[in-house]
């Protein structure tokens, strides 16, 4: 299961590459634009404007009613029944799947000292060059998923 967010929802889009789930965003593209890449890939089609989410065009499409990010995460899930989450195997900026990296020493220049000496496991997106790694904040996003999912 793939997807597209429109404008609105570059938020939803972020936290939920955050899961590791598959999700294009660009705050320019139009209308139009969306109805063609989400038909061409097959994504569904995440938006919050209701004339587009009964835009003929569109073969897939789910209408995000909520306005505030915790209500909109359980109203994907719940409409979605989306349930492989892979948390942080993804860029949250780009959408890239992150490459774990092997030899720490070699990210040694791009991360805070501090965060080079007492974390073990990095990752890098290919794409944008920014890394990530293990640690409370992440634990924190992962909670909130699973937080949402219970309730
Ligand atoms: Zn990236």
């Amino acid at each position: 299961m793939k997807f597209i967010a429109d404008v609105m929802l570059g938020k939803l889009a972020k936290w939920l590459r955050i899961a590791g789930i598959d999700v294009l965003y660009n705050n320019k593209n139009n209308d139009d634009q969306l109805v063609i890449i989400s038909n061409n890939q097959k994504r569904i089609l995440l938006t919050r404007d209701r004339k587009l989410a009964v835009d003929k065009r569109l073969k897939e499409v789910i209408l995000i009613e909520n306005e505030l990010i915790d209500k909109q995460l359980k109203e994907f899930f719940e409409k979605t029944h989306y349930k492989e989450l892979d948390f942080f195997t993804r860029c949250i900026l780009c959408n890239e799947m992150l490459e774990v990296v092997i030899k720490k020493h070699e990210i040694k220049e791009k991360v805070p000292i501090y965060t080079y000496l007492t974390h073990d496991e990095f990752s890098i997106c290919n794409k944008c060059g920014r890394i990530f790694w293990k640690g409370t904040h992440r634990n924190n996003m992962k909670r909130k998923f699973e937080e949402l999912l219970i309730e």
